[in-house]
């Protein structure tokens, strides 16, 4: 009886420590985008990923478990890294939708292998499904095509409202938008933060906004197509 109840007590610790270990205790994702020519300007550098120069649109930064108080998991199974020959398929998907640019230019390997490694170990999804969960997500949420559509195209200044506005009714969810200042001065749209319920798949409002950099009242949306050389030091 005593060895069972100490059998029993070490497998229940070893649940607890792999239920910390790969956690699936969380509220919701974040599910993050930005818009490169922001990303360029706010590192004041930035460098086209080996596999080209991204289109203008906007990419994906990452998928990101969150607690309902504003918290969140990080680096849940440090033993898990990412293994590419599991996301084959996705490579080429990733490549326009999830483009690193940071520098020096990198093919996004790395990126994405940071972004599983801290974010995706959280989840209880597998590599594929986390990555193919992202991509999916961009595609339902088509920021750059609702915006136009609304009359929003890079290049100019527009009214944060009338840019909220337009992804309330594109998508049916408020976004929350972090913004960056350029050198001018000028508050530009930086990342887009958008609420996902657990399965990875559906739209939610927000339970808690993330505490970030806000934007002024009038932000420009500065134009990626124009921008053209791939490191640029300000
Ligand atoms: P920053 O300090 O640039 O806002 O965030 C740095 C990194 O911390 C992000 O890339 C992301 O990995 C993580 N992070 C920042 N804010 C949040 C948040 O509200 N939720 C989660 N899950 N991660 C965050
Ligand atoms: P997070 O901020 O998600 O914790 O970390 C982002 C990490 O990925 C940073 O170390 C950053 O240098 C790297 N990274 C590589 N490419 C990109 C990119 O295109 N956007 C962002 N935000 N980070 C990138």
């Amino acid at each position: 009886m005593k060895g069972k109840a100490s059998i029993l007590v070490i497998l229940f610790v070893l649940h607890c420590q792999s239920f910390l270990c790969s956690s699936q205790d969380f509220d919701f994702f974040y599910f993050v985008q930005q818009w490169p020519a922001s990303y360029c300007d706010t590192r004041r550098s930035c460098c086209y990923p080996t596999t080209g120069k991204p289109n203008e649109d906007f990419s994906i930064h990452g998928l990101w478990p969150n607690y309902n108080d504003g918290k969140w998991p990080q680096n849940c199974d440090t033993s898990s890294s990412l293994d590419i020959s599991q996301i084959s398929d996705l490579v080429k998907r990733m490549e326009k939708d999830w483009p690193t640019l940071a520098c020096p230019s990198g093919d996004g390997v790395k990126f994405w292998g940071h972004e599983w490694e801290k974010h995706g170990t959280c989840t209880s999804l597998h590599q594929h499904a986390y990555f193919q969960s992202a991509l999916e997500l961009k595609n339902k949420a088509n920021l750059l095509q609702l915006l136009k559509h609304a009359g929003i195209y890079p290049g100019k200044f527009f009214s944060m409202e009338s840019i909220k506005r337009a992804i309330k009714e594109g998508v049916g969810y408020e976004a929350y938008i972090e913004c960056n200042v350029d050198t001018q001065g000028n508050h530009q749209v930086y990342q887009v933060y958008m609420c996902v319920d657990k399965s990875a798949s559906k739209f939610i409002n927000c339970p808690i906004l993330p505490h970030g950099r806000g934007c002024g009242s009038r932000v420009e949306f500065p134009s990626f197509s124009h921008h053209s050389n791939s490191k640029h030091e300000l």
